[in-house]
């Protein structure tokens, strides 16, 4: 549904935000939105999205969706930051880019840093170097990145220990040596998964539209390959989304032979309700928000100059975050995700 202007308030209140700002500069066509979600434990980070929206409201919707699944993101990794997020309307043309990133960096630079922007789809690192002449509150600068500073790597790493915690939880077991995986979309986060998870002793079942990226790992890791709309029916242990949203739905749940679904794609459940019809197959769920937070810990800690082994104790400890949601759930009866949005809700409200 739309969003109508007129039910905004009520939206705002229901969603919890939260503040909204808007800039638009004629000169550089740039038209921004600034949302700031919850900014109670801290100030908020998110990715600048640059993309072309059907219209304001559209983008204005995402936003303020996105802002939102920041402070779930944040909370829930026990980070002393909240959720924000920057969308770009971006025009036909980028005329200048310096000019037009520039123009967005005194944007965020005016909110005195309660919104600290980042990457997302449509920027470029380069684009984080032209809003860092504007402005401090930005993470993630390209000096910054080497290998080990790669955000989908952080990703990856987050949802291992996310299946590592479901294994536990679900099979009792400390290994993943000889579990199978199925993973869809073996994009930046799919083949560091498939890096992380080889030398585990997994065997990978691996699907992708880009046939290229399904040779590599079929050479690097053995995986064997299977056509996209069969990734669903493979007989497997954990079944690992990395592609797109919406793939957990009625009409695939029903298909799953795995165990636990455990994977970094955003917005995996089709409505609210798949996650009782996953209980309902006895399908363990890791809540995407919570095992796909690798890239904002890592996010955080290198704005706040952090040393890569605090990091990195970070991203392990979405492993005791995530058997601590299984098992208040499997206690309380009630779906993962929502046992797990409880808690973020219950720490963002103070
Ligand atoms: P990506 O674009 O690099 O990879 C996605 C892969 O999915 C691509 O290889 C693409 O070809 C493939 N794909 C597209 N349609 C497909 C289909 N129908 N069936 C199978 N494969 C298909 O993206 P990414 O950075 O690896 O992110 C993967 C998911 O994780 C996304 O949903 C993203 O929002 C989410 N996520 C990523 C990060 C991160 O750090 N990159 C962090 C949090 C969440």
């Amino acid at each position: 549904m739309p969003l109508q202007f007129d039910d905004l308030p009520q939206n705002l209140n229901q969603m919890g935000f939260g503040d909204i700002h808007i800039k638009y500069d004629p000169q550089t066509e740039l038209l921004a939105i600034i949302t700031i979600h919850n900014d109670k434990l801290g100030p908020t980070i998110g990715g600048c999205r640059c993309i072309e929206y059907p219209s304001f409201s559209a983008a204005l919707q995402d936003a303020l969706r996105l802002a939102k699944g920041m402070s779930y993101k944040t909370a829930i990794s026990n980070l002393a930051w909240g959720g924000g997020k920057a969308v770009l309307l971006k025009p036909k043309q980028i005329k200048n880019r310096e000019a037009y990133y520039r123009t967005f960096g005194r944007f965020v630079n005016e909110l005195g840093g309660r919104y600290i922007t980042s990457i997302d789809s449509g920027t470029e690192l380069s684009d984080l170097a032209y809003i860092a002449k504007e402005t401090p509150y930005v993470s993630g600068l390209s000096h910054y990145y080497g290998d080990n500073t790669d955000p989908s790597l952080a990703t990856a790493m987050g949802v291992k220990h996310g299946i590592e915690a479901a294994v536990k939880f679900k099979f009792d077991k400390d290994s993943l040596a000889g579990l199978r995986v199925a993973i869809q979309g073996i994009g930046h986060v799919g083949y560091h998964l498939c890096e992380l998870l080889y030398p585990l002793g997994v065997e990978l079942i691996v699907t992708d539209v880009n046939q290229q990226a399904l040779e590599r790992c079929k050479t690097q890791f053995n995986a064997k390959i299977v056509a996209p709309e069969a990734i669903y029916q493979v007989a497997c242990d954990i079944f690992s989304p990395c592609a797109l949203g919406g793939v957990l739905n009625e009409t695939t749940i029903p298909q799953l032979k795995a165990s636990i679904v455990a994977g970094s794609a955003n917005n995996q459940l089709a409505e609210n309700q798949c996650g009782e019809l996953l209980n309902r197959y006895n399908i363990l769920y890791a809540p995407d928000f919570v095992i796909s937070a690798g890239g904002v810990i890592l996010a955080t800690a290198l704005y706040d100059k952090r040393s890569m082994t605090s990091a990195i104790t970070q991203l392990q400890d979405l492993y005791e975050v995530l058997l601590t949601i299984f098992t208040r759930a499997e206690k309380q009866k009630l779906p993962t995700h929502i046992v797990a949005e409880h808690i973020a809700e219950e720490r963002l409200s103070g």
